[in-house]
């Protein structure tokens, strides 16, 4: 071996070591080099972005006004990203009404303005994974008790549900403010666990803690014949006894219930404020015109 086969020798082991190391920390730092920044959810971010100061035409805003009851809650300064993100995920995500192909009007705008109420101060990477949106008259085929139900990639929901409870601004429940919660949970790592952040994120060990602690004071409540701002719903666990209901059913008692999940549970409503980024206990309805 001459002294040039030694140098490229030297070039390519050094070359090969400074691969495996980079590896080994980025491993060690919890990003895996299998796994980038999923590339739809860039996609979705940067299609955002240049719906910039679009706005819903009047016949749009008011299918929502009249159906809606968060929409006379919601502060002002809202509903200018919330009608940029209706418009793009009416763009991005296919919704289809199992009776027919097509779903109505009224239908699209009401299942994009509910998803992005949920995400009005988020990304819409939010919803990564989702593939399909299918509405059902009413029961949902293969699901009969269900009136709505989520994976990490597809949403079923009951329609003639979704209008009732969606009308209710008050009552903490709201069908597919719940499904689009669980959505999120699950977009993560693909476990609805009610911790709607990754095993890497430095919050993560705060969202198991508040889970827990949070699971058996539901219990505690219900068990006692108590009424309480999360319905009973929330304190579902699994056989693995992973809790995927709690944030789902919280998030719908924070936006419903803002003021009462602040009072009985502060720890979750504080949570939720920071996660969604807005502050629903704070709203106030506006006055009818
Ligand atoms: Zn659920």
């Amino acid at each position: 071996m001459n002294e040039f086969d030694l140098l490229i020798c030297i070039i390519v082991i050094a070359v090969i070591a400074l691969i495996f190391f980079r590896e080994k920390e980025q491993k060690i730092l919890g990003i895996s080099l299998n796994k980038p920044s999923n590339p739809n959810g860039v996609l979705l971010d940067n299609s955002l972005k240049q719906k910039k100061g679009q706005e819903l035409t009047s016949e749009q805003r008011s299918i929502i006004e009249t159906n809606i009851g968060l929409y006379h809650w919601l502060p002002k300064h809202l509903i200018a990203p919330w009608e940029e993100r209706i418009i793009c995920f009416l763009e991005e995500f296919p919704i289809t009404f199992m009776k027919k192909e097509m779903p109505t009007e009224e239908m699209r705008i009401l299942v994009a303005a509910e998803a992005c109420l949920l995400i009005v101060n988020r990304p819409l990477s939010d919803y990564r994974h989702l593939k399909a949106i299918h509405l059902w008259e009413d029961e949902i085929k293969g699901n009969k008790n269900a009136r709505g139900n989520a994976t990490r990639f597809e949403i079923n929901l009951s329609w003639k549900y979704l209008k009732q409870s969606i009308k209710k601004a008050r009552d903490g429940h709201n069908l597919t403010l719940h499904e689009f919660a669980h959505l999120i949970d699950f977009a993560d790592d693909g476990i609805a666990q009610s911790i709607p952040v990754s095993r890497n994120s430095k919050d993560f060990k705060q969202w198991q803690e508040l889970v827990n602690d949070e699971h058996k004071k539901l219990m505690k409540a219900y068990e006692g014949g108590k009424n309480y701002s999360i319905r009973a719903y929330g304190g579902y666990e699994s056989i693995k006894g992973d809790k995927p209901e709690l944030f789902s059913c919280g998030t719908s008692a924070f936006f419903e219930r803002g003021s009462r999940l602040k009072r009985e549970c502060p720890k979750v409503y504080l949570a939720m404020k920071e996660f969604y980024g807005i502050d629903p206990a704070d709203w106030r309805q506006a006055k009818a015109k």
